[in-house]
């Protein structure tokens, strides 16, 4: 087993790296900036280090200070959580080089799938199904592009093959305006990303966003923890998510997980990932996969059993899966609610000092959150301050909790858009099941 990890990341999935090490008897190194001395973890890990300044650049993204810090504390790994240094190639390869154990896939891996022309393509080759589209980059030869375009049909999207966060693309509907908008967002790749390569697909207009959870050991074994279903969006960032996905028909998800996990040992993935899906009319559709651990894991962890993170340090130990897909057993239904320091109207971040916390209990309710009475909360970081997460036996049973959860839990001192996550609670198309990318941003006016 490894002997000492090293966490670089803050709030809430820091407290949640450093339960599941405890857990396995793994020593923990919490690094943090000046303005998170106070963080609940740092006060929890067998030795701290102050890695920089606050902002980000200068610390939790500051690959030298990181590394640094590992050679100080001896630590033999490093789990990234999620954001920051998560998915960042060069990272994962210094470390190596260093002599350190990233807790994640190798980093040739981590760049495939961060080039989207590149990650379609290796998904195509592994049998996965992909939005129908330009099978790579776009070129100069105009009435190529026009054909493509014709071919698959109006509307359709272009994208950056370096985009990410929701940049870098551009819906067009009809053929006049096709290649000025090529035009301008090859432009604004190669400023945003410095790539001007962009590809096209088709653009679906009322699609579920569902994605696979995988846990791969990059030594032959692969298994799926079902899906999850994150449609409730607001500029492409998750809200509300759901396992499992409601309303997908049994052979439908079997195909398209068995999929994913052939692609996984295809790929000689290693670690936990997610390949992310629209999913419209009965149909799935590839659009990336995410190397590293997500925000909404507790879901698949609560309908399974299985303690992704726990599987994720075992796996960089070297430990083949122990699990065999036989094993994964889905049982009940979960959901998990962001709880973000913003106002619930106008989502405009609110930092500050937590007078009162109170979080909420009851059989089938989960917290991950890293907030106690008298935290402040820094201006600096994601606005994400809790987790709150339901189980049930029946989807309406875990609704029902998660709205005792959401009533119960007391956040005093800041705005939060813990008004808004009860609204959604009592929806009808929500509690329906299956509403669609969409359905948050127009049923806020957006
Ligand atoms: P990013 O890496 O920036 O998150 P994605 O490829 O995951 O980019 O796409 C982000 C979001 O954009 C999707 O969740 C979906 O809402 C929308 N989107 C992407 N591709 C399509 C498409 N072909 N049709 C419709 N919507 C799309």
């Amino acid at each position: 087993m490894l002997k000492k990890v090293l966490i670089a990341n803050r709030g809430e999935i820091a407290l949640r790296i450093l339960r599941a090490c405890r857990e396995l008897d793994i020593k923990t190194v919490a690094v943090h900036s000046t303005a998170d001395k106070d963080l609940m973890h740092v006060r929890l890990a067998d030795e701290s280090v102050c890695i920089g300044p606050a902002p980000s650049v200068k610390s939790y993204l500051h690959i030298p200070s990181i590394i640094a810090a590992c050679e100080v504390t001896g630590a033999d790994a490093v789990h990234p959580g999620y954001g920051f240094l998560a998915e960042n190639a060069d990272f994962a390869e210094q470390l190596e080089e260093s002599g350190f154990k990233f807790i994640g896939p190798n980093p040739e891996c981590i760049r495939t799938m961060g080039d989207k022309v590149a990650a379609i393509d290796a998904m195509q080759k592994a049998g996965v199904p992909t939005v129908p589209g330009s099978n790579g980059p776009l070129t100069d030869d105009t009435e190529r592009t026009l054909a493509i375009a014709r071919d698959i049909g109006y509307p359709v999207i272009i994208k950056a093959a370096a985009g990410g966060g929701g940049r870098g693309m551009r819906v067009v509907h009809e053929e006049a305006d096709l290649l000025n908008s090529i035009h301008i967002t090859q432009s604004e790749a190669k400023a945003a990303f410095g790539d001007a390569t962009v590809y096209m697909e088709k653009f679906l207009t009322t699609p579920r966003h569902v994605e696979i959870q995988v846990l791969s050991d990059g030594k032959g074994n692969a298994i799926h923890l079902g899906d999850r279903d994150c449609s409730l969006q607001r500029r492409h960032q998750k809200v509300l998510e759901e396992a499992p996905a409601p309303g997908i028909p049994d052979d439908i998800r079997a195909k398209v997980t068995k999929a994913c996990t052939n692609a996984c040992i295809e790929i000689g993935y290693e670690g936990a990932g997610t390949f992310e899906f629209l999913y419209e009319k009965g149909e799935f559709y590839f659009i990336e996969m995410n190397t590293r651990v997500q925000v909404e894991h507790p879901v698949s962890e609560m309908v399974t059993g299985i303690d992704i993170i726990k599987e994720q340090l075992k796996i960089a130990a070297g430990i083949p899966l122990a699990l065999k897909q036989e094993d994964i057993k889905t049982k009940g239904h979960s959901f998990e609610c962001r709880i973000n320091a913003e106002d619930a109207k106008t989502f405009i971040p609110c930092p500050g000092k937590i007078k009162h916390f109170h979080a909420p209990g009851g059989l089938g309710i989960r917290v991950d959150s890293h907030l106690y009475s008298g935290y402040s909360v820094p201006p600096h970081y994601d606005s994400m301050i809790a987790k709150v997460i339901s189980y049930g036996a029946t989807r309406e049973e875990a609704l029902k909790r998660m709205r005792n959860a959401l009533d119960e839990i007391v956040v005093d001192g800041i705005h939060t858009n813990i008004p808004l996550q009860r609204d959604l609670v009592i929806d009808e198309a929500f509690m329906e099941g299956g509403v669609d990318i969409h359905y948050l941003e127009k049923k806020l006016g957006l």
